[in-house]
């Protein structure tokens, strides 16, 4: 029987059918700017996947904090969004059960059901994007907290004294560590002139520095540019080195742009990991995998919520 899953991004809403762990249909649009226009277009899309067919739940990913209503309470992406009851309001217009959740959460689900974590009970995905998303699984289930708002991992607070974060704290971990903390490290390790190369590319101007510039270079085999992205394994193992304490996890699965920067950035990762994880020679090494559903990973994992008793085939 066919699910559907729909991640409801900043610019665009993919949705897919699932048949039995596979990829049937996908369509993706615009996303609008509005509540009702966004239902419209949930509802639009989760319509032409599912095909008529019977569909068994519509699952939705969104970015934000939902409640266990499937009501999106804050969406600092969505302009104009506040306590939108999506869970009750696509019920009633698709007459099928519907279960909103974080899009991260929905990632790691889908990961763990279908993608790099297969197999493994006790997970999270780490999402480094613009900032860090998080998703936690945990013994075999998603970990949603009191009010369905766990996983906000990005906003970890690692340097008291650091950034400013849009979320109001200073030296949140995902200031340091995703594709934009990347971006700041390379613009102060230019300033300093710690980074000859990546700044040339970048036309000379620290300011106009990113990160696609630190992984181009170090695939030159720059040495300043392996040292910028060995500073961003650091600050990426500190984080997961703190995780690990909390929640124990078997493997951690590291997704969105970064990732295509491959060993690169995996290789520093692991390095640093192992020297910050407490009592790491007395424990089972932990995994870190780079995530293989791609940009198809919330979709998924949003079908995948009504898909929770299938039985998990190796390979
Ligand atoms: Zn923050």
């Amino acid at each position: 029987m066919r699910t559907v899953g729909v991640d409801l991004g900043g610019t665009k809403c993919l949705g897919v059918a699932l048949e039995a762990g596979t990829v049937v249909d996908e369509c993706r649009v615009p996303t609008p700017v509005g509540e009702t226009a966004l239902l419209d277009v949930l509802a639009e899309v989760a319509t032409a996947v599912g095909g008529g067919a019977d569909v068994l739940g519509v699952g939705v990913g969104v970015p934000g904090l939902v409640d266990r209503g499937g009501v999106l309470r804050f969406a600092p992406n969505l302009p104009g969004v506040v306590d939108l009851a999506i869970q009750a309001e696509l019920e009633r217009r698709l007459g099928a059960p519907v279960q909103v959740d974080n899009d991260a959460t929905c990632a790691a689900w889908g990961e763990r059901q279908v993608g790099a974590a297969q197999g493994y009970d006790d997970i999270i995905l780490v999402t480094l994007g613009t900032g860090i998303g998080g998703g936690i699984v945990a013994g075999g289930a998603l970990l949603r907290g009191a009010n369905g708002f766990s996983g906000e991992i990005g906003h970890m607070v690692v340097d008291p004294d650091g950034p400013e974060c849009p979320c109001g704290q200073r030296g949140c971990w995902e200031r340091f560590a995703s594709g934009g903390g990347l971006g700041r490290l390379a613009q102060r390790a230019a300033t300093e002139g710690r980074a000859g190369h990546v700044l040339a590319l970048a036309g000379g101007d620290p300011a106009l520095v990113r990160g696609e510039h630190v992984t181009a270079a170090a695939g030159e085999g720059d040495v300043e540019a392996h040292a910028v992205l060995a500073e961003l394994g650091w600050w990426l193992a500190l984080g997961l080195a703190n995780l690990a304490n909390v929640f124990d996890p078997r493997a951690f699965v590291l997704a969105g742009g970064l990732i295509e920067a491959g060993e690169l950035l995996l290789s520093p990762v692991r390095t640093a990991f192992a020297g910050l994880l407490t009592g790491a020679s007395h424990r089972p090494g932990i995994a870190i995998l780079p995530a293989t559903l791609g940009e198809h990973a919330g979709a998924i994992g949003a079908a995948c919520l009504f898909d929770i008793q299938r039985e998990i085939r190796p390979g």
